[in-house]
């Protein structure tokens, strides 16, 4: 049979797995499945790529030998580092493992426009303007993703941020889209070297120049932004090549990372232009008023106990349940106060945590069935008919302010309505702020009671005193 069919009949293959996984990926109950879907088209997708060794003539065949044992190589590699790293990655390190494979993959776009503008494969102006467009994104994509992850991994601590900063960035950007220019217009695609790699390194520098100011914090939306930036590349790199599944897994990954990164700036209630160029949380106590009250602090047994004679418990659980990797011990927790007679539900907020959808993948994985967790707009009405509201590690997505104080910075953004309930419990370790670094209300309001402590060490003591009390029965 003729190689090419088969490879245009894989690649189809592959890209309808992509779609069709990436759909089952929008729901918890199917993601899993999703994702082995996605992974078998990328298999798919590689094995019709090396079928392309099989079909060149007999004078390139020696050439091409060493290029299937290269690529082979380059794939082992890869696949056992893959293999390895995603094996032992811990849930909190999620985002920053995210950030390297994404920023590998813009890597890999711009590299293969590199191949194309240094052997001088490229010559028409479209097929340029588009090779170009892709190094470029790809580039930035890579270099922004490599700080992404260092600052995630707490490699690099500081936010560098220089007079100026924008003008700096701009002159970079200006010169590198000049070389550019120049390459596709002047040069036709026959440019000398030296400017080909000073277009890289103008591309490269002004990912870290972009990345380096933005905040630890912000990361995730950056992440999902150089996301979009990655799938644009690839697709564009695909369309170069001529490799539909490059160009259609490239558009896939655009479109849903843009998505991602647009649904993560509503949920904040900030613009993606904000995120890059505002340095949010870094002066967030001067930004609001005084909070009245006091925190009243609550032993864990006699919190524990409350709720196992209340009639309704909402579950608002956030960052800290994740840093704590008390997922477990709460869901057994929970069912204690089930076999209770106690009706438990999670209210999931879309932003708790540090990335989309972080607290259904930890509930998920201790086992909590998907239909005690609800979304934020479908559980928000029902916090005034709970008895007793337990926010767990979480802070800014229960902050009050967010709906009242004009002044605050996260004034505008979604919250989920803990405050309504008629007992709130706040599980903490101490006096840490949250993510925007801004003081919470809620922690001082009359129905508030904070129980200090890490999340697991509590819940291990909520445990503890439920099961002595029913032992005492
Ligand atoms: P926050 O980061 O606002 O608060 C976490 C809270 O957990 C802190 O108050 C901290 O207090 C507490 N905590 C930390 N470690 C522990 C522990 N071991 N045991 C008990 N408590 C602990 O978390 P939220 O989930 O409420 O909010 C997420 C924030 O992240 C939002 O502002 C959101 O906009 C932002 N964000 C989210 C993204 C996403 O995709 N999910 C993306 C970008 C930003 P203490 O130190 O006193 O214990």
């Amino acid at each position: 049979m003729n190689p090419n069919l088969i490879i245009d009949a894989s690649y189809f293959a592959a890209a309808f797995l992509f779609i069709y996984g990436l759909k089952r990926m929008s729901s918890p109950v199917t993601a899993r499945s999703g994702i082995q879907v996605a992974g078998l088209g990328m298999a798919v997708a590689i094995i019709a790529s090396f079928l392309y060794f099989f079909n060149v003539s007999e004078e390139a065949k020696p050439h091409v030998v060493t290029n299937a044992i290269l690529a082979a190589i380059a794939l082992l590699i890869g696949l056992g580092w893959a293999w390895s790293s995603g094996k032992k990655v811990a849930m909190t390190a999620m985002p920053q493992m995210v950030a390297i494979y994404n920023g590998l993959g813009g890597g890999a776009a711009a590299l293969i426009a590199a191949v194309e503008l240094l052997g001088g494969h490229a010559t028409g102006t479209i097929e340029l303007v588009v090779t170009i467009l892709g190094a470029l994104i790809g580039s930035i994509s890579f270099s922004g993703s490599v700080i992404a992850w260092a600052k995630l991994d707490g490699r690099i601590n500081k936010t560098w941020r220089v007079k100026g900063q924008q003008l700096i960035n701009g002159t970079v950007m200006l010169i590198t889209l000049a070389i550019g220019a120049y390459i596709i217009f002047g040069a036709h695609g026959q440019a000398p070297t030296a400017l080909v790699i000073a277009f890289f390194a103008g591309a490269l520098v002004f990912g870290v120049l972009m990345t380096m100011p933005i905040g630890g914090a912000d990361m995730p939306v950056v992440i999902s932004l150089y996301n979009a930036f990655t799938g644009l590349a690839v697709g564009m790199e695909g369309f170069v090549l001529q490799n539909p599944a490059l160009m259609i897994a490239g558009m896939v990954v655009g479109s849903a990372g843009t998505l991602l990164t647009l649904l993560m700036a509503k949920a904040m209630n900030r613009s993606v232009s904000n995120v890059i160029f505002s340095n949010f949380g870094v002066s967030g106590d001067e930004q609001q008023g005084e909070i009245k009250g006091s925190q009243k602090p609550a032993d864990a047994g006699d919190a524990a106990i409350n709720m196992r004679y209340a009639s309704k418990v909402i579950i608002a659980p956030g960052y800290g349940l994740a840093v704590a990797q008390a997922q477990h011990k709460l869901y057994e927790f929970v069912k204690l106060l089930q076999d209770a007679g106690v009706e438990v539900k999670f209210a999931i907020h879309p932003v708790a945590g540090r990335m989309p959808g972080h607290m259904n993948v930890l509930l998920a994985e201790a086992g909590v069935p998907y239909d005690l967790i609800f979304d934020m707009e479908d559980i928000n009405g029902e916090f005034k008919e709970a008895d007793v509201a337990i926010v767990i590690g979480a802070n800014d997505t229960v902050n009050p302010a967010a709906r009242t104080n004009k002044s605050s910075p996260i004034y505008g953004m979604p919250i989920l309505n803990v405050d309504q309930a008629k007992q709130v419990y706040v599980v903490k370790r101490g006096q840490g702020k949250g993510y925007s670094g801004v003081e919470n209300e809620l922690f001082f309001a009359d129905n508030t009671n904070l129980v200090y402590g890490d999340a697991q060490k509590v819940m291990v003591s909520m445990i503890q005193a439920i099961k002595s009390l029913e032992g005492g029965h």
